[in-house]
C-alpha cells in the first residue's frame, strides 16, 4: 500500500514567538530554522515581515535551508485597500521566500465586528489576497482563522471562505482552532465534512492547546483527512500553546495506525534530531527543559525502583513504548531510596563505569547512597552528584582543590541614591597544588557571591570554569529528624550545550548551595580531563 504524504509546517518562529517570555533574536531564528530543516520539517514559517524589526531583519537575510520551504506570514488585505497597496501586506508578498501563508477571518461574527464589513466583502478580501500571492509566483497557504467556531456559527460562510481561497489558487487551506476550545470528536466530524469539499491533499490543521487537546485534535484532523499539520517546537505559543510538533512528529513517524498509512519529511533516520531540536529551543530561551516532556524529556525514559530497572535491563520493552535512541533521547536508570543492586550497576554502566558485580566497592556505594538519601540527598534529579560520588567511591576522582574555609556576609542598606539594596560578599580560601589562594566576590545573593569568589581564582582550573553557567537553582526545605534541612539543586551548563544537575544538603542554605556548587565544578573538571596532582584516598 502506498502511504500518503503528510506535510509538516512549523510556526515556532511566528505563532510560537507569541508566547509570554519568548523573544527570539534574529540569530536564534536562523539557528532554529536550520534545526527544523535538519529534522525534515517541510515548511518553516519565519515570521511577519514588516510587523516588527526582528522579523523584518530575519527576512532581509534569510537562512539557507536544504529541504524546508521558508514561509512568510501576514494577514489578508485590509478593507478599502488593494492587495498591492496595503502597507501591511506588501512586505509579506515581497519577502525572499517561496511560500506565503496569509490568515483571514472565516467566522462571520469576526468579519462583522472586527473588520466591520459584510460577509461578501469578507470573501473578497481572501480571494484578492491569495490571488496576489499567486501572481507573485509564490505558493499560497491560507490559514482559516477561527474556522471551527466559524463553522459552528455559520457553516455556509466558513466553507465559502475556503472555496474563495482555493478558487484564487491557494495550494493549502488550513483549518485553525484559533481559540483552542474544540474537542477532538468535533474536529474529526468537521474535518471529515470539509474533506468532502476540499481535497485532503490541500487541507491542513492548526490547533491550540487550551483544553490540553492540541495534539489529540491534530491527530483527529489527520484521521479525518487533513494532510498538512501545523505546530511548534515544544508546543510554544500564546496562552496554553500550539500543537506540539515534538510530540506529533514521532507519533506520526513511529506509531502504528499513522506510520503505516502516512509518510512525512521526517524519516526514521532524521528523527534522531528531535531531542536536540527540542533542547535547542529551551537553550536559546534560557529555560530548563521540561523533564517530563513525552519522547524528549530527561524523564521520558527514566526508570526508578529495583523491579522496573532490572526488567528494563533484561528487555527495555517492559517499560518503554519506543526505544529512546529513535528520537535522540537516552535511557536513565534512577538511583533512589528503593534502589537495589541492579539499579546501581545499571546506573554505573550508563555513565560509562564498568564494575564487576562482585566488587565490594559496589556494596559500599549502595550503602553510601542509602545513607545520604536518608539525610535528604536526592540523586534522582542530580545525576552529576551521583556520578561524582560513585567515581569517588571507586577512586577515580582527583582532589582538584581544597576549600580551607569560606565566609559570606549579607548586607541590606541604602545606596548613594537612597535605594534599598541587598548585597552579598564572600571570601574563600582555597588550596591548589599546595598553594593557598584567597579570593573575594560580590553578588546579588550569598550563593552568587560565593560562586564569583570561587571562580575568581582557581589557579590552573579557572580556564575550565570560564564557560560554566548556573542555569537553575532550586531550594527545598525538608523536615527530617530533629530539625529542618535544606536541599539545594543546581543546574549547570557549558558552552557546548552540556547540562548537569548537582545537589547539596545541609541545615544551612548557604552550606547546601556550596556543596552543590563544588560538585558542579568537580563534574566539569573531571569531564574536561583537567589535570590533578592526586587521587582522593576515600
Ligand atoms: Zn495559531
Amino acid at each position: 500500500m502506498t502511504r500518503e504524504r503528510i506535510y509538516l509546517f512549523d510556526t515556532t518562529l511566528r505563532d510560537g514567538a507569541q508566547a509570554e517570555g519568548v523573544d527570539f533574536g534574529v540569530e536564534d531564528k536562523r539557528v532554529i530554522a536550520q534545526a527544523l530543516d535538519r529534522l525534515g520539517v517541510d515548511y518553516v514559517e519565519g515570521g511577519w515581515p514588516g510587523a516588527n524589526p526582528g522579523d523584518t531583519a530575519f527576512f532581509e537575510d534569510v537562512p539557507k535551508l536544504e529541504n524546508a520551504t521558508l514561509t512568510s506570514f501576514g494577514m489578508t488585505r485590509r478593507p478599502g485597500r488593494s492587495a498591492a497597496n496595503d502597507p501591511g501586506l506588501v512586505p509579506v508578498l515581497d519577502a525572499d521566500v517561496k511560500a506565503v501563508c496569509l490568515f483571514g477571518k472565516t467566522w462571520d461574527f469576526h468579519v462583522k465586528v472586527a473588520l466591520g464589513v459584510d460577509t461578501d466583502e469578507g470573501l473578497l478580501l481572501i480571494a484578492d489576497s491569495v490571488a496576489a500571492v499567486v501572481a507573485r509566483g509564490r505558493e499560497a497557504l491560507f490559514d482559516a482563522e477561527h474556522f471551527f467556531d466559524g463553522y459552528k456559527a455559520n457553516p455556509e460562510f466558513a466553507l465559502a471562505c475556503l472555496d474563495a481561497a482555493m478558487e484564487a489558487g491557494a495550494r493549502w487551506v488550513i483549518l485553525c482552532d484559533t481559540n483552542g476550545g474544540t474537542m477532538p470528536e468535533e474536529i474529526e466530524r468537521i474535518v471529515e465534512t470539509v474533506a468532502k469539499r476540499i481535497p485532503p491533499t490541500h487541507l491542513g490543521i492548526h490547533c491550540h492547546n487550551d483544553t490540553e487537546n492540541a495534539v489529540a485534535n491534530t491527530l483527529a484532523g489527520v484521521r479525518a483527512g487533513a494532510r498538512m499539520v501545523q505546530g511548534t517546537l515544544n508546543g510554544l505559543g500564546e496562552r496554553c500553546g500550539n500543537a506540539n510538533l515534538v510530540s506529533l512528529i514521532p507519533t506520526l513517524v513511529l506509531k502504528p495506525g499513522y506510520a503505516d498509512r502516512f509518510v512525512t519529511g521526517v524519516t526514521r533516520e532524521s528523527l534522531h534530531h528531535l531531542t536536540p531540536a527540542s533542547r535547542l529551543v529551551d537553550e536559546l530561551l534560557n529555560r530548563a527543559p521540561n523533564r517530563h516532556a513525552p519522547y524528549v524529556g530527561a524523564s521520558a525514559f527514566a526508570h526508578k525502583g529495583g523491579v522496573h530497572a532490572s526488567a528494563v535491563e533484561k528487555d527495555p520493552r517492559s517499560y518503554e513504548h519506543v526505544p529512546p535512541e529513535w528520537v535522540g533521547n537516552q535511557r536513565h536508570i534512577l538511583v533512589s531510596d528503593q534502589s537495589g543492586r541492579a539499579n546501581v550497576l545499571a546506573r554505573l554502566r550508563e555513565i560509562g563505569i564498568e564494575v564487576d558485580a562482585a566488587n565490594p566497592k559496589v556494596n559500599r556505594l549502595l550503602a553510601a547512597v542509602k545513607k545520604r538519601e536518608f539525610e535528604g540527598y536526592s540523586y534522582e534529579s542530580a545525576e552529576a552528584s551521583f556520578e561524582i560520588m560513585a567515581r569517588r567511591a571507586l577512586g577515580e576522582v582527583p582532589d582538584y582543590f581544597d576549600v580551607e574555609s569560606f565566609r559570606v556576609m549579607v548586607e541590606r542598606r541604602h545606596n548613594a541614591k537612597g535605594e534599598l539594596i541587598t548585597v552579598s560578599e564572600a571570601t574563600v580560601k582555597i588550596v591548589v597544588d599546595g598553594k593557598r589562594i584567597m579570593s573575594a566576590g560580590e553578588g546579588n545573593g550569598p550563593v552568587n557571591a560565593l560562586d564569583k569568589a570561587l571562580r575568581k581564582d582557581l589557579g590552573k582550573y579557572s580556564a575550565y570554569l570560564d564557560e560554566l553557567r548556573l542555569v537553575d537553582y532550586k531550594v527545598r526545605i525538608l523536615s527530617q529528624g530533629t530539625g529542618a534541612v535544606t536541599r539545594v539543586l543546581i543546574e549547570s551548563a557549558d558552552a557546548r550545550g552540556n547540562r548537569w544537575f548537582t545537589v547539596g544538603v545541609s541545615p544551612n542554605i548557604v552550606d547546601a548551595s556550596f556543596d552543590a556548587l563544588i560538585d558542579s565544578f568537580t563534574y566539569k573538571l573531571f569531564h574536561d580531563g583537567a589535570p590533578a596532582a592526586r587521587i582522593a584516598a576515600e
